[in-house]
């Protein structure tokens, strides 16, 4: 892989790379789509990375769908596929851990799945050892692990600048996730109506305080979310905020049905392109209070 993507480079070409654990949907294809406009070369990798699942059960049941996966990819334009086993991606082992030391990364999904970031940071490192393309894209659909990731690649120096791509959704405004492929007919009915609850709490923010998460929080329990988070949060830092604050988003995750679901508003429309710009930039992402 780093030998094909060092070829393009020497050829002058440029390289965009998309990490992905497969199964893919619109959602990645919109980062494939991103990174083959920007790029002379695309490559795209398909691994599902056990260190950052709950238990290895939680791994084994993550959909996979190799075959088509590597025919979208084909068809798309994609000019290198990566499918790394085990033992490629964790040799020996594998002693050396990565860590983001931040409060953003001990709230929320940190603190709900104490092995997930630390197994992002590490798969997500090794990749960009292998993979040493000029642009690497992320989905704002993971809009912690994003933030996560920017401050890693900047501490770390890694060479790539890190793209972010707008989160895809379906004609009911689901997000798509890989996960949705185990949704029952009752579970996308949750999903539709957590979106409708969140893009309510958005279309009234000028009316909004924190004391109003409450009443959403009955709300998506009504149309049967079963709750983990439901916050407002600065993006950059994922403190809890008050919904007039600049960066202000709307988080979500809980269980439709058996399947996990995981979400985000940005609360005031003006600021999108902000986020956006801000992502896209050379910046680093700021702890607290910063
Ligand atoms: P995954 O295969 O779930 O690890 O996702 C691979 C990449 O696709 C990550 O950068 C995700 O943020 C991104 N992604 C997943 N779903 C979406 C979506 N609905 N819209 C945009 N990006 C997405």
């Amino acid at each position: 892989m780093r030998e094909g993507v060092q070829a393009y480079r020497a050829e002058g070409d440029s390289v965009g790379f998309v990490p992905t654990m497969g199964a893919l949907h619109g959602g990645h294809m919109s980062l494939v789509e991103t990174a083959l406009e920007e790029n002379d070369r695309t490559a795209v990798s398909i691994y599902v990375n056990r260190v950052q699942f709950d238990s290895d059960q939680d791994a084994e049941v993550y959909p996979r769908s190799f075959e088509d996966d590597a025919g979208m990819l084909e068809d798309a334009g994609v000019d290198l596929l990566f499918h790394p086993n085990e033992e490629i991606m964790y040799p020996d082992g594998d002693a050396t851990g990565v860590q983001v030391d931040l409060p953003l990364t001990r709230r929320f999904e940190g603190d709900i799945r104490p092995r997930f970031f630390d197994g992002v940071a590490r798969v997500v490192s090794k990749l960009l050892h292998a993979v040493p393309a000029n642009r690497v894209y992320f989905g704002e659909k993971d809009l912690q692990q994003l933030m996560m990731i920017r401050r890693m690649v900047t501490d770390l120096h890694f060479e790539q600048d890190v793209r972010t791509v707008p989160v895809a959704r379906d004609e009911d405004g689901v997000a798509y996730s890989s996960r949705n492929r185990k949704f029952t007919g009752d579970d996308w009915e949750t999903a539709r109506g957590t979106y409708r609850v969140l893009a309510n709490f958005r279309d009234e923010v000028g009316e909004r305080t924190r004391e109003d998460l409450e009443a959403c929080r009955a709300e998506l329990s009504e149309v049967g979310l079963e709750v983990q988070y439901l916050d407002v949060v600065d993006y950059t830092t994922f403190a809890p905020v008050e919904p007039d604050h600049d960066r202000a988003v709307l988080i979500v995750a809980g269980y439709a049905g058996d399947v996990r679901l995981k979400d985000h508003l940005v609360l005031h429309a003006k600021n999108l392109p902000a986020l956006e710009s801000k992502l896209s930039e050379d910046g680093e992402v700021l702890p607290d209070g910063g």
